[in-house]
């Protein structure tokens, strides 16, 4: 029986060091049952090194990694019980879709009947019927990595590790394949710790989001606390876009922090309690908050702005604009929205609780 209150993996203070190189510095983790976590982080930023520690081709050089509560270096490869996913699909070519999705079972002994219920309920859930008797080469990539999928949940294994899975995939395929994932996940409740760059998949796919940067984790938590909560500049504009505005002081009140922009203006704005008063600081505003013209009310924070550029994207228009002192300001409003043309100074405002005061870089 599975101990709920064991994490399925946990790093405990891990480090891994290449030649005097910091890879992973001091990281702890844990993922719990059914949760789905994703490492997101740009490119050399130690996630898939944290996946490798999980799967046993590396060791850590200090702090353990434990699956179930047991010391990973203690477990054989089999009884670590990992499905596993990664960018390149890595099926056997001499083998059909479905003999690839039985090989875990086939090498785990399960009885042949036992195998081939399984293997055909998998296809079914999968929508792979048509392919089960086809060979690797003569399915799509999106069918491969929909195979790959199948073969690392068929045995039920008690964490599913995904490496950039869909890293290798072009747009609209790839958002089919996340839609799959996510109910798969959620319908099977399998552990999964989950690699990505992507910040728009690591938010539809996630309960919680590590931002990693320079083997450390930077920031853990659910994806709307992340993307509305930042601490710092970086963390805002890894995880969405963000406006960056230039402050000159602040102080803290109550519930909230007083700040004087350095184009002059006072604002009211959220931060959060650990924010370093001795630290720089930036004021961070996401675009689909600030109002231009008609829409803005009598108790919004205002600056104003000229208009360099409008794009209509559809569902919304992304208006571009600079502030006296050259810095930029962009604004996404709904389609209806006239705020003016390009050369037009214009009035920008924002309600104070969207405005945060984060530590200035971060990175
Ligand atoms: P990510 O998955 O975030 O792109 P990695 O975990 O692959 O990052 O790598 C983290 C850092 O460790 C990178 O700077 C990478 O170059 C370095 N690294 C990874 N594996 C090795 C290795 N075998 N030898 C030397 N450096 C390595």
């Amino acid at each position: 029986m599975t101990d709920t209150q064991t994490p399925a993996i946990a790093y405990r203070d891990v480090s891994k060091y290449y030649s005097g190189f910091t890879a992973l510095d001091t990281v702890s983790l844990t993922v719990s049952d059914g949760e789905f976590v994703t490492l997101l982080g740009p490119s050399g930023s130690g996630k898939s090194t944290l996946l490798s520690l999980a799967v046993g081709s590396i060791d850590a050089d200090s702090g353990i990694v434990e699956i179930r509560g047991r010391d990973v270096r203690r477990m054989k490869p089999h009884e670590r019980n990992i499905g596993m996913v990664f960018q390149r699909y890595s099926l056997f070519p001499n083998k059909t879709v479905a003999e690839n999705i039985a090989y875990p079972l086939v090498i785990r002994k399960v009885a042949k009947d036992e195998i081939a219920s399984r293997v055909s309920a998998s296809l079914a859930t999968m929508n792979l019927m048509q392919q089960a008797n086809r060979y690797p080469s003569e399915i799509s990539g999106g069918q491969a990595q929909r195979v790959a999928v199948a073969r690392a949940l068929v045995f039920s294994p008690d964490l599913l590790l995904m490496d950039e899975p869909l890293g290798a995939l072009d747009k609209s395929l790839r958002a089919g394949l996340q839609e799959e994932i996510r109910r798969l996940q959620r319908a099977s409740g399998v552990p999964t710790l989950y690699v990505t760059h992507d910040q728009d998949e690591a938010m539809y796919l996630s309960d919680r989001i590590a931002l990693c940067n320079h083997g450390r984790i930077v920031v853990l938590g659910a994806p709307r606390e992340l993307y509305e909560e930042p601490g710092s500049q970086w963390e805002a504009c890894f995880l969405g876009e963000a406006n960056i505005l230039p402050v000159s002081s602040w102080t803290r009140t109550a519930d909230d922090v007083q700040v004087a922009l350095s184009i002059g203006t006072p604002v009211t704005a959220k931060a959060k309690p650990t924010l370093d008063a001795n630290g720089a600081s930036v004021l961070m505003i996401r675009p689909e908050y600030v109002h231009v013209g008609e829409s803005i009310t009598p108790t919004m924070s205002r600056v104003s702005a000229t208009i360099t550029d409008i794009v209509f994207l559809g569902p919304r228009q992304r208006v571009s604009l600079e502030m006296a002192d050259g810095t930029p300001l962009v604004a996404d409003l709904r389609p209806w929205e006239r705020p003016g043309v390009p050369g037009d100074t214009v009035s920008c405002g924002w309600n104070d609780h969207h405005s945060r005061l984060v530590e200035a870089g971060g990175a």
